[in-house]
């Protein structure tokens, strides 16, 4: 086992500050670095029986030179897999070909650490995600002897942080943005207007006469009418603009750096493409629904999201008393 660092040759005088405590070993970076340099040996005995990292090293001219017991458990690839192979073996190929590896590799060369979240293969095919921390490794000379990475397996805790994320963002009818969301990122959307004198305008959005919709077709076909309005608004967009359901059919769009004329022909063009719909019934029927949009602009005087949202309400308001199926602007 002492070949997995033989190659490195001494002394050993590693930059081994930022790697993690192993809970099941109990190395802590201080001790990696006194074991290297006393005690190569034991120092790789202790790294092959750490089960919950991967953790191997890699020769200067990218080569892996060992492959510890949790390398194996994380990826499938036992040590005759890949030592000997390149760096570059451990990564989906389409990161190959995007020059992953290499960029790694020339990073924490020159910064003589890279810590980064990476996708990279298992054996058999499938994908995981690791967080890698890759440490250049230096004689005292200065003279780079290769790498170590120390890598772990966060692709569950990273899918419960997106299920979490979308849980508490996202309205679980049409996937857009929720209230809660919308009030923290229009907050933040109207703190970065001011500070950089840019426009913004907010569109807020009724379905008309809702309420027959319902009571004719049932309350599943005004569920999907709902999530057509949503779907048709989240498509025809920019990807800055943000669209959330603030309840019921009610529907706010945020749309940072445009200024009321941009803003007026947006909210326009999302009018007609929605009346375009139509949403299909049973017994092959279709049917068609409008919306009713107040716009408001963000104004050297207004103190706040609640401001803007009561301004468009109002615009809103005007639109629903003048026919409907129409936009309104507001102006002071
Ligand atoms: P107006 O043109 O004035 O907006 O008329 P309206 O009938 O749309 O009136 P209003 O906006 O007050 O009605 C909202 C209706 O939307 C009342 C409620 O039954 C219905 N509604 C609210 N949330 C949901 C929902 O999640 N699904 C369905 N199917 N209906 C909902
Ligand atoms: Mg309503
Ligand atoms: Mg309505």
């Amino acid at each position: 086992m002492s070949t997995d660092v033989r190659f490195l040759d001494s002394p050993l005088g590693w930059p081994l500050q930022h790697w993690d405590v192993d809970p099941q070993s109990g190395l802590l970076p201080g001790r990696h670095e006194s074991l290297l340099r006393q005690r190569p040996e034991k120092y790789s005995e202790m790294v092959q029986g750490v089960t919950s990292f991967g953790i191997y090293l890699i020769d200067r001219s990218g080569v892996i030179r060992s492959w510890n017991r949790g390398a194996e458990n994380i990826t499938g690839y036992s040590r005759d897999d890949v030592v000997g192979e390149s760096f570059q073996t451990l990564f989906v190929d389409e990161d190959v070909r995007a020059g992953v590896p290499r960029r790694t590799l020339e990073f924490a060369r020159a910064n003589r650490h890279a810590r980064d979240e990476q996708r990279r293969g298992r054996a058999g095919g499938a994908h995981f995600t690791a967080q890698t921390t890759l440490d250049a490794l230096r004689a005292d000379s200065g003279e780079l002897l290769g790498f170590v990475e120390v890598f772990q397996d966060i692709t569950e805790a990273k899918q419960r942080e997106e299920r979490l994320y979308q849980r508490a963002t996202r309205d679980p009818l049409t996937g857009v943005a929720n209230r809660g969301h919308f009030s923290e990122m229009g907050t933040l959307e109207i703190e970065r207007a001011r500070r950089f004198a840019e426009p913004l305008s907010l569109l807020l959005m009724d379905i008309d006469h809702f309420k027959r919709v319902n009571d004719t077709h049932g309350h599943e076909t005004g569920d999907r009418v709902i999530q057509r309005l949503a779907a048709t608004c989240a498509s025809h967009l920019r990807r800055i603009d943000l669209v959330a359901r603030l309840g019921g059919e009610e529907f706010a769009v945020l749309l940072p750096r445009a200024n009321k004329e941009p803003a007026t022909e947006m909210a326009q063009r999302l009018r007609r493409l929605i009346a375009e719909q139509r949403v299909a019934i049973d017994g092959g029927r279709e049917i068609a629904f409008t919306v009713s949009i107040g716009l408001a602009s963000l104004r050297p005087t207004t103190r706040d999201l609640a401001e803007l949202l009561r301004n468009a309400d109002a615009a809103l308001y005007k639109a629903k008393r003048e026919g409907r199926n129409r936009v309104e602007v507001w102006f002071e």
